[in-house]
């Protein structure tokens, strides 16, 4: 036996061959590692998703595989040099394509080489393009068209071969492995593999094999990697064929094996037989592959003649001739620093393509919204129309958007119309050519909540059970490190621990958290290419929709060069245009809304934010009424102060106080460190400021401060600054900084810049919400039919309809005449359409308008599919007030309630009463986890750990009513069974707008309005 060559990697899954195996590609890759071994293959089924993390294991480059969106921070790690990846993939097999109605065959494939893999991704497009039914499939004919560079092996016991011979047909196995052979010819070999429990199938294939001259390789086609694992496999097909454990198929012996008792239990098993040279193809299997990289795709290209960066320059330069600012020298200068960059990585194109997008859009009505994210930080995307933000004026920051020192390409996501996002996708299709355009997928995974019932129902084990758990699953969000430990970590509570003692089976569900579970589409995501895809990515199709996606996720795309555009829908976007269409404004005029009218501003002031973007949200609502705005700046900051980190940090606290004194309240000492956090009141509220920190006082290069930029992003951990606190304190000493404030404000950043927020970000969004604020104090007719019309839901609806009336907006009525689905304005009233009457859906509606108008209710009879009784219930809408329509009158009836909304304003501050409504939210915390997520020490005061917030809403406005600990106990079964029903709360408010719970009730006897 040939030392470590001898081993049997060649046929292995991951989780990517959903719902039948476990590892990671990672885990793998660490399995192999420790058995020494010098290659790890990956054959998932029908799937090639794995290998860029294979890739990626492989060269050390750490991937947040479990599911953290957002999560992809490439670290100095080790490159595993000796281990060779070889990328495969075990595909569906049918003789004939045409007729794919046949038994699926297994089929093991590795890519010997770039132009093997080309070929092996070509397949797998193929083979959902072409083969899809029940399973993506391929036939001899399009093996043969995409063989060269590219090794088969004859397959499992689901292959032809074994299901042949084991049906004792011998002449057909031959003949299989014969036209095997003309395809691939010296890179064919037959394949067996070791399973007990078909000992004399398995013999049979080497033996007869070995007659007929193949060469012969050993596999043992991995689905876990211990053998302890067992279990937890058996479990997941138990999950995938919707059975008990005891009736689930049950894989033995399908984990790794050191090559050595491999062989001492092959011939125990078979002391007849010689394997040794089974091992030895296997070797040479592996050194015939060769060590290459997964072919990196080109950038896309805008197709034009001519200098691209000289393009940009001009038109950027006409752009800002065109606002006056062509003479001033900080544009100039921030113009061709940014080209500069821009230009040094080549991404003139993906700018151009962007704009040619965003362009296309809006010169076809279609409204996009300012930016999102860091893009808002680029003079260039401004001045090509990507943004609309002047990054001069309000100083945000380029660096934030395109890192100087990496090489990842920038991220621009786009709002479009939510209800055009469709056009759009069909422009870039029609642009950019179909095969290089394709969505990107996702990969859904077990949550915590999922694999604790998948475990319950394999197992039969009580939901009750269950419910007494998941109630102690920690909420995190997808982009917490800890996402995917929820279960785990609930085993911290005693009745969690309880009832895993009594269902051990339950640890079950700890270890599939995060298992692949699905493929689904990313929901905006788009690769654009200048190739077709298919060269560098195979494309599957979308279940249901068959839409052509990536077979990969975005972070594992980009690894290859594909390059993301973000096209999401925004319902503000759609509304903005609604309401400028009907106030006569064109598009453009939206843009240039002038940023500092009063009017808009009070709006804010008056903390009237129904249907304010973002204001909406109960944290940033609870920050805006406390604050008095003045300009954009302010309101943007809202978006940044309302959330969790400096709310708990007091940075927020700081930054309001500060305001209402007019002067900074200094987290910082240093002068010079003090005029970079001025606007901000002197908190660090902005990863922008942190950076400009590190840069102008600690001297440090764009590379470090990239890099801690990065930490901030993504939730690290304030142990990963301190990698940079040597680099920092040089750079200060050499700046002269006083020693007593080097460690003083790197303690700060520290503390604070792990909550900081990207300041682009903040501003468009701020001037989202701005833009919506001028049309509710310019135009309140229009904003209020637009925010009716997209109302989520009912609740949405009653309460635009409610702060409407209250306003002196007027109502029209349903009558035999309209001739509108949804709200329309009619006569300067705003008027309900069909489709609002309860159990008429969009289609009869339409049906009606098609048929109307109408005389009288004889006329509606007379419309297909609409009987007389629904014709009764019509006309219990027809003509009526708009009170009567929405049955609103209910709320009159509690005389000592206070209306929320009087509850919010600054004046109601000393409030006590009650006030009724229904729970839309249930928020409950765990003082234990709050004290070590501040890192203070957990309460010792004998009380319950948990308390609770709940979300009450009535006709008026929605509040906050906090629930101590004991009340919360009290309380437990009337929160959590209200169901939608009318609560009473009696409490006070505090300095928030929010109630401290004296006492709940459940109002019974109206229980059914
Ligand atoms: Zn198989
Ligand atoms: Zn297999």
């Amino acid at each position: 036996m040939t030392s470590q060559t001898c081993e049997s990697g060649l046929h292995a899954h991951s989780h990517f061959s959903v719902l039948d195996a476990l590892p990671t590609p990672q885990q793998m890759v660490a399995k192999a590692q420790s058995l020494n071994r010098p290659a790890i293959a990956l054959t998932d089924h029908g799937s090639v998703s794995g290998h860029v993390l294979l890739e990626k294991a492989i060269e050390g480059i750490r991937t947040g595989e479990q599911g953290r969106e957002g999560y992809h921070v490439t670290f100095r790690g080790e490159r595993l040099e000796g281990i060779k990846p070889i990328y495969g993939v075990e595909a569906y097999l049918v003789p004939n394509i045409k007729k794919n109605r046949q038994k699926k065959n297994h089929v093991t494939l590795l890519a010997m080489n770039q132009t093997g893999y080309r070929n092996l991704i070509q397949l797998v497009t193929r083979s959902y393009d072409e083969g899809f039914y029940y399973r993506p499939s391929v036939d001899f004919r399009m093996l043969s068209e995409h063989s060269d560079g590219v090794i088969a092996m004859s397959g499992c016991e689901s292959s032809l071969y074994h299901r042949y011979l084991a049906a004792g047909d011998e002449k057909n196995a031959v003949k299989y492995l014969q036209i095997m052979d003309q395809i691939y010819g010296e890179n064919f070999y037959a394949e067996v593999q070791h399973f007990p429990h078909a000992k004399e199938l398995h013999h049979r294939a080497y033996t007869l094999a070995e007659e007929l001259g193949f060469r012969t390789a050993i596999t043992c086609d991995c689905h876990y990697l211990e053998p302890e694992d067992r279990v937890v496999h058996k479990m997941i097909m138990a999950v995938r064929d919707h059975c008990g454990y005891d009736e689930a198929f049950d894989l033995k012996y399908a984990h790794p094996y050191e090559p050595d008792r491999l062989l001492r239990g092959l011939q125990k098993m078979y002391p007849d037989l010689d394997w040794l040279p089974a091992f030895e193809t296997v070797a040479d299997i592996v050194s015939k592959i060769e060590h290459y990289r997964l072919p990196k795709a080109p950038i896309v290209t805008y197709a034009m003649d001519g200098d691209k960066i000289g393009y940009m320059r001009q038109r950027c330069l006409e752009f800002l001739r065109s606002q006056n600012l062509d003479a001033k020298l900080t544009y100039i200068d921030r113009l061709n620093r940014e080209l500069a960059v821009i230009g040094d990585k080549g991404y003139e194109d993906y700018f151009l393509v962007v704009a040619d997008i965003i362009n296309w859009a809006k010169s076809n009505g279609i409204m996009v919204g300012p930016g999102r994210g860091s893009a808002a930080g680029s003079l260039v995307c401004w001045g090509l129309g990507i943004t609309t933000v002047d990054p001069v004026k309000w100083d945000l920051l380029f660096e934030r958007f395109v890192d100087p020192t990496r090489v990842d390409p920038p991220d621009i996501d786009i709002d479009f119309e939510d209800e055009r996002r469709s056009e759009v996708f069909d422009y870039i299709k029609q642009r950019y050519g179909e095969e290089n355009v394709a969505f990107i997928s996702t990969f859904m995974r077990f949550g915590g909540k999922q694999s604790l019932w998948d475990t319950a129902k394999v197992f039969g084990i009580p939901d009750e059970a269950i419910h007494r758990v998941i109630r102690y699953l920690p909420d995190r969000s997808s982009g917490d490190q800890r996402a995917e430990l929820t279960v785990t970590d609930a085993l911290d509570e005693p009745e969690v621990r309880e009832v895993f003692a009594a269902y051990p089976e339950l640890e079950i569900a700890g270890y599939i958290q995060g298992k692949i579970r699905g493929l689904g589409r990313h929901a905006a995501g788009v690769i654009v290419t200048a190739e077709p895809i298919s060269n560098y990515a195979a494309i599957y199709r979308a279940p249901g929709t068959g839409e052509r996606l990536v077979a990969l996720d975005w972070r594992d795309a980009t690894h290859l060069n594909l390059m993301k555009i973000d096209v999401l829908g925004l319902k503000e976007c759609s509304m903005l245009r609604m309401m400028a269409e009907h106030v006569g404004m064109k598009l453009q005029d939206i843009y240039d809304i002038p940023l500092d009218q009063p009017e808009a501003i009070d709006v804010f002031n008056k903390r009237d934010f129904l249907g304010i973007f973002q204001f909406d949200g109960q944290a940033v609502r609870m920050v805006g009424s406390q604050m008095h705005f003045e300009s954009l700046e302010q309101i943007a900051a809202v978006n940044a102060l309302a959330r969790p980190g400096p709310l708990w940090s007091q940075a927020t606290a700081a930054y309001i106080q500060g305001r209402k004194d007019g002067k900074p309240h200094h987290v910082v000492e240093y002068e010079p460190a003090r005029a970079l956090l001025e606007r901000t009141y002197g908190q660090i509220i902005y990863q922008e400021s942190v950076m400009q920190i590190l840069r102008e006082i600690g001297g440090m290069g764009w590379q470090e401060v990239c890099e801690i930029r990065s930490i901030m992003g993504k939730s690290l951990g304030s142990e990963a600054f301190d990698n940079y606190f040597s680099i920092w304190e040089e750079g200060c000493r050499s700046n002269n900084v006083p020693e007593q404030h080097i460690r003083q404000i790197w303690e700060t950043i520290r503390s604070y810049g792990r909550h900081a927020f990207n300041i682009s970000h903040a501003f468009v969004y701020g001037l989202l919400a701005y833009w919506g604020a001028w049309f509710k104090a310019n135009h309140p007719l229009a904003f209020y039919w637009a925010h009716l019309y997209k109302a989520r839901d009912r609740d949405q609806e009653e309460r635009f309809l409610i702060e409407a009336k209250r306003r002196g907006i007027e109502f029209g009525t349903l009558s035999l005449r309209t001739r509108s689905l949804g709200w329309e304005i009619r006569d300067g009233k705003i008027a309900p359409g069909w489709s609002l009457v309860p159990g008429i859906g969009s289609k009869q509606g339409q049906a009606i308008i098609d048929a109307g108008p109408f005389e009288n209710e004889d006329g509606l009879l007379a419309v297909k599919g609409i009987g007389q009784k629904t014709v009764d219930k019509i006309m219990e809408y027809i003509d009526v007030p708009i009170e009567q329509f929405y049955a609103m009158e209910i709320w009159e009836t509690f005389e000592n309630r206070t209306p929320i909304a009087d509850i919010k304003g600054d004046d109601a501050s000393r409030w006590k009463g009650e006030v009724v409504g229904r729970v839309t939210k249930i928020n409950k915390k765990s003082r234990i986890e709050e004290a070590t997520s501040r890192g203070k020490e957990p309460p010792n005061d004998g009380g319950p750990d948990e308390y609770c917030t709940i979300t009450v809403q009535d006709d008026t406005d929605n509040i906050v009513c906090w629930i101590d600990n004991l009340l919360y106990e009290k309380y437990y079964d009337t929160i959590w069974s209200s169901n939608g029903e009318l609560l009473r709360v009696r409490g006070e408010r505090a300095n928030f707008p929010l109630i401290v719970v004296k006492d709940i009730e459940l109002i019974k006897e109206m229980a059914n309005v």
